[in-house]
């Protein structure tokens, strides 16, 4: 069994639970950190409803024995059939990926941990990690290198990867690592970028953002909130961009206004989980008038 601390747990918390009684709805369940504090905070009259791609997540969302709480395996693109014309005092995003994905070697997110290359975070996705980048052409790798990875280098990765595969298919993070190992000294590991960037390809990560914040706000009451927890600037700048009503240069009416300034982990909590490094808390609240 995996454990996961839930990042800026008590600013989430106090972001969005502003009605004791409410129906609230967590998109990104993982392991069920930030959804068990929010049961903690809740009345019994309360709800919370729970949804997440990946399958291997349904059985720790099968142990909250809490008549408040129901669990569904779904994709964020989905949620509008799904909850239909429910309405939410409040909704979670928690992105990226989670413990259960990233320690487990067998699913092949890490370059730490050697695993066969996948990354899915939903196992039924037809292209996996492998699938791609053993077949896709090496302009297409560049690009997303460079556009989903901020990868400089992307044409010269993006190149090695095609010389790499011609010699024997990539198998493994380790030989995707290797790949982007070039001996440079950096701050961080040379494959984060190349990483990142095939993981947000085979989940269409940003996609999958965008359409979530589409149809939050029309499953929210008025006053409801949104809290999105962003674990790097890609995907903050959506989130940011979305509230003030602009997303793929189109402008719209979000229907969500910004509630005081982004909200960032304290250094006790880095110290304590790296993994909440990087994050960033935005809320918007739907508002009517
Ligand atoms: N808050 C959780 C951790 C969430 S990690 C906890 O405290 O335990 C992010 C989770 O979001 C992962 O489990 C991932 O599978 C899920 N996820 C990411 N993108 C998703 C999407 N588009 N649809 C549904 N779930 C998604």
């Amino acid at each position: 069994m995996f454990s996961h601390a839930p990042v800026m747990i008590n600013e989430t918390i106090d972001s969005l639970i502003l009605n004791k009684s409410g129906a609230y709805l967590d998109c990104t369940f993982g392991l069920g950190g930030h959804s068990k504090e929010i049961l903690n905070n809740l009345d019994a009259n309360a709800s919370l409803s729970a949804i997440d791609q990946d399958q291997e997540v349904v059985k720790y969302a099968k142990k909250i024995k809490d008549p408040r709480f129901k669990f569904q395996y779904s994709k964020f693109s989905n949620i509008k059939t799904i909850f239909d014309s429910a309405e939410f005092d409040g909704i979670l995003f928690d992105l990226g990926v989670s413990s259960l994905q990233l320690d487990d070697a067998s699913r092949g997110f890490s370059f730490q941990n050697n695993g066969k290359l996948d990354m899915r975070m939903d196992q039924s996705n037809k292209i996996s990690a492998y699938d791609w980048l053993n077949n896709a052409k090496e302009s297409e790798i560049a690009d997303i290198f460079y556009y989903l990875g901020e990868e400089r280098k992307s044409r010269f990765f993006a190149k090695r990867v095609v010389e790499r595969r011609k010699l024997n298919s990539i198998n493994s993070t380790e030989d995707l690592a290797a790949i982007a190992y070039t001996g440079r000294n950096s701050k961080k590991h040379p494959a984060t970028n190349i990483f990142r960037a095939v993981r947000m390809f085979v989940n269409n990560e940003l996609d999958e953002i965008k359409d979530a914040l589409k149809v939050s706000a029309s499953l929210l009451k008025d006053k409801g909130r949104i809290v999105v927890i962003s674990f790097h600037s890609m995907e903050d700048r959506i989130v940011k961009n979305f509230f003030r009503g602009k997303l793929d240069g189109d402008d719209f009416d979000s229907q969500l206004k910004s509630v005081g300034k982004i909200i960032k982990p304290s250094i006790t909590e880095i110290k304590e989980n790296p993994r909440a490094r990087s994050a960033i808390l935005r809320i918007g609240e739907k508002s009517n008038a």
